[in-house]
């Protein structure tokens, strides 16, 4: 049966996908859009998507699932909102442990004070600053599902006070769990190194504006891996600037790539990222992919798919 393959990504990328998954899965005919028929189009009940363009989705009527290729699921949730079918995002066991190595390193990063040590190098000074062990530290991962879970788990792996927040209560052994608005206050107040690892819905969009960041304490790092549009720019720059907020690490921005005239470029107290933190391996996402469409196959059922109403 033909499986359209949906993407606004390059041809070479595309052809990439379309070759693993058809070598997992030999009884699918994977065919890009543009490759379709007008027959497949009308026949096509599955499609899998990296950022599929809107128009090219509501070209196949006949629909029942759509499996993206990419954890995040943003983009389609604001510009599939007329697609009534389930929306799968990928759940990947290896993208979550390339997203807590990256949390770790970068909170190491801020840990061993390496912004400090770059500037004194640059200045040609010998200024030694004092050393914590992490058990002294407090760590706080905003966001405490695929990504955010893996991430707290391996922070506590490397002796940190962990803790986490979500909006549904959870219990999650040696860390610290917070929820709701009351208990995002309360944990911000106890956090060395913030790490955001929140969907971005319009719940979480702003969400850590000028009042949220001033709870931090004062030197405190802050680590955003999620989207950029959580954090209020400005906010968080106007903190840094009067080092109550003593680093920030950016890998998402409010616009990507970032123009070159942004002011993260050069801010003395940012790390800027290109979106790196955690990119997809197409070899275990094509796996899980294939996986799920093959046990769709044999039994009909669909993986949980993202929720309309939360955005995730
Ligand atoms: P996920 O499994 O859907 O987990 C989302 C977590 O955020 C859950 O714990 C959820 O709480 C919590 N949450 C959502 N809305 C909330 C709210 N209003 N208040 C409090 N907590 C809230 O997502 P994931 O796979 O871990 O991915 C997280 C994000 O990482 C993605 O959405 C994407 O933006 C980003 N990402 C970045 C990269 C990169 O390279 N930089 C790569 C992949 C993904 P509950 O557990 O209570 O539902």
């Amino acid at each position: 049966m033909t499986i359209a393959f949906v993407g606004q990504i390059p041809d070479d990328e595309m052809a990439g996908w379309v070759i693993r998954l058809s070598a997992l899965l030999p009884n699918e005919n994977i065919v890009p859009f543009a490759n379709l028929t007008d027959e497949d189009k009308a026949e096509a009940e599955l499609a899998i998507v990296a950022n599929p363009d809107p128009a090219e989705i509501a070209a196949l009527p006949k629909l029942k699932w759509i499996h993206s290729v990419w954890a995040g699921v943003e983009r389609m949730m604001a510009e599939l909102k007329e697609v009534e079918v389930p929306i799968v995002r990928l759940t990947d066991p290896e993208l979550s442990r390339t997203m807590a190595e990256a949390v770790l390193a970068w909170t190491y990063y801020l840990h061993r004070d390496m912004p400090h040590y770059q500037k004194a190098q640059t200045a040609k000074q010998w200024s030694p600053v004092e050393y914590f062990k992490p058990s002294q530290k407090r760590a706080t991962v905003l966001g405490l599902g695929a990504l955010g879970n893996a991430s707290a788990q391996k922070l506590k792996e490397a002796g940190f006070q962990v803790s986490g927040w979500s909006r549904r209560p959870k219990v999650i052994d040696g860390v610290n769990c917070y929820d709701g608005d009351e208990g995002l206050k309360e944990v911000l107040e106890k956090t060395d190194y913030l790490v955001v690892l929140l969907p971005l819905t319009p719940e979480t969009k702003g969400l850590l504006n000028k009042e949220m960041l001033s709870l931090l304490p004062k030197g405190a790092g802050v680590i955003n891996f999620a989207r950029g549009p959580i954090i209020v720019g400005e906010a968080l720059r106007d903190l840094m600037d009067s080092n109550h907020i003593s680093h920030a690490v950016l890998d998402v921005f409010d616009v990507e790539p970032l123009s070159e005239d942004s002011p993260y470029w050069t801010h003395p107290s940012v790390t800027v990222l290109p979106h790196v933190s955690a990119p997809t391996d197409t070899d275990t996402a094509s796996q899980i992919v294939a996986g799920n469409i093959q046990t769709y196959r044999e039994n009909g059922e669909i993986p949980p798919a993202v929720s309309r109403k939360e955005g995730y």
